[in-house]
């Protein structure tokens, strides 16, 4: 399955003493790990499987799962080619989030659980690119063509809208960037109201490629003063208030959004 023949040539292929120490890895997780751990990581453990054999032809070994903080402040997930002590694939996720403490996070461990699966498929994808396809795609900080094509075509086997490379050109331009996928073309209640991200910035011209692993919490409108935001909130209060005079589903479910948002931030 991993042999150099099966692979391009730009990805060097796992040695069996790999694939065996994260069978391994895995198995100590699942079994022996402390018991926090061993829920929240075996949980994981089971949808990375349920992915890999759904969409990657169960062609990939299990990656090095840590629940621990990724290196960017801000990001939620990262996935390493090379782990912390030089093995191979290694993804760490933030622990707040499936603790219930992350701000982006709320409510019922349901909705934040799926948050987190979505996290892991969008991951298993980058390690698919790292090694199964070699097709990295640095130029788009991993969110190009090929993760794109990725991306939909598991996004239509789950009946998801398609999205776009992180670069916003081309005929597809009007679409959402694979670099939120899949959060960004799930139905609003899919998360179960767990979901809550932080508004973009429209002076941030990196947002449209930052995903969760690459800075997905930047971009909130920190340069409000607290005055500011009151007025501010004052005014979309009086604008619900007011009725929004449209049926548009989706347009009152961004006025109330921004609505929640501006309450949490005016206090
Ligand atoms: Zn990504």
């Amino acid at each position: 399955m991993h042999t150099a023949a099966t692979l391009p040539r730009s990805v060097d292929p796992l040695g069996a003493h790999d694939v065996e120490h994260r069978e391994d890895f895995r198995r100590f997780v699942v079994e022996d790990a402390e018991p926090w751990h061993r829920e929240q990581l075996g949980r994981l453990y089971q949808l990375w499987a349920q992915g890999n054999a759904a969409y990657f032809d169960g062609a990939l070994v299990p990656p090095y799962i840590l629940l621990t903080e990724p290196a960017g402040p801000r990001t939620y997930v990262d996935c390493g080619a090379v782990s912390g002590f030089g093995g191979r694939s290694q993804n760490r996720i933030r622990p707040s989030l499936l603790a219930g403490t992350h701000p982006h996070l709320r409510g019922q461990l349901d909705g934040r659980l799926r948050f987190v699966a979505d996290v892991l498929l969008h991951e298993t994808i980058h390690q698919w690119q790292q090694e199964r396809s070699g097709q990295t795609e640095q130029a788009w900080h991993g969110h190009g063509p090929a993760f794109r094509d990725r991306a939909n075509a598991i996004g239509r086997a789950l009946g998801l809208a398609p999205v776009r490379t992180a670069k916003r050109r081309g005929s597809d331009r009007h679409l959402p960037s694979c670099a939120q996928w899949p959060h960004c073309v799930r139905p609003p209640d899919y998360y179960l109201g767990a979901y809550r991200p932080p508004l973009a910035d429209p002076g941030d011209d990196h947002a449209e490629e930052h995903g969760p692993d690459a800075g997905a919490a930047s971009g909130c409108a920190t340069t409000l003063t607290p005055d500011e935001w009151r007025r501010v909130h004052s005014l979309v209060a009086r604008r619900v208030s007011d009725g929004l005079g449209s049926d548009d589903a989706v347009e009152h479910q961004c006025w109330r959004r921004l609505l929640d948002r501006f309450e949490e931030r005016a206090r």
